[in-house]
């Protein structure tokens, strides 16, 4: 089944394409879109998800999927949250964004986050469906791991004594908020086929 990811983020396919692995995944520039980009001004990870899976089906009128994902930082009152990728300023780097979040915390003692993701399918009728995953830990007081995606290298899966930043891909599909989501999807498609 041929189903197209509406993302440019080159982590973030790689990373699904490992889950989805019996879907033929394509992404926007398979269909001559460079730079696939749609505002991300929801107020929640479902609005924004289904925003961005939405454009892309009425663009190429075939099944899509979008994800949109969150680090919610209890003392902070869940901030980030759905604003994790502008959070610094309206173009961060992965960098900005991490050093913000330490500095944010730098008095504080519950560190407590959690990940999550909502993946929004829209199948080849135009209908919508979701699923999501989350993943809690806490925010390390310094990055760790060689692997630059997002807050990898300051999230501390609970259980773990390593950053996501120090895993490896295969080791963060077991685990992360991504991988639930679309291995919910995965069961889906199995089910629905
Ligand atoms: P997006 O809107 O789903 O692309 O995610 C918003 C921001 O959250 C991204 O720009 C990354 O900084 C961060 N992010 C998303 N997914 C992950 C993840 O799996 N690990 C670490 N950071 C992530």
């Amino acid at each position: 089944m041929e189903i197209v990811f509406a993302s440019g983020n080159i982590d973030k396919v790689n990373q699904v394409k490992l889950i989805l692995d019996e879907v033929d995944l394509k992404t926007p520039v398979d269909f001559g879109i460079e730079n696939y980009e749609v505002e991300e001004n929801g107020k929640t990870l479902k609005e924004n998800a289904y925003k961005k899976a939405k454009a892309l089906f009425d663009l190429i009128n075939k099944a899509t999927i979008a994800d949109d994902t969150g680090l919610f930082v209890k003392s902070l009152d869940g901030r980030p949250g759905v604003y994790s990728h502008r959070y610094a300023n309206q173009n961060p780097t992965y960098k900005e964004n991490r050093d913000k979040l330490l500095s944010e915390l730098e008095e504080k003692i519950d560190r407590r986050a959690y990940f999550e993701t909502c993946l929004c399918f829209i199948d080849e009728n135009g209908d919508d469906h979701y699923f999501f995953g989350k993943l809690p830990g806490t925010i390390t007081s310094q990055e760790s791991g060689d692997y630059d995606f997002g807050y990898d290298q300051i999230f501390m899966p609970d259980n773990f004594d390593i950053t996501l930043g120090e895993m490896t891909k295969e080791e963060i599909n077991k685990i992360s908020h991504r991988s639930k989501a679309f291995s919910q999807f995965k069961e889906y498609l199995r089910k629905k086929q």
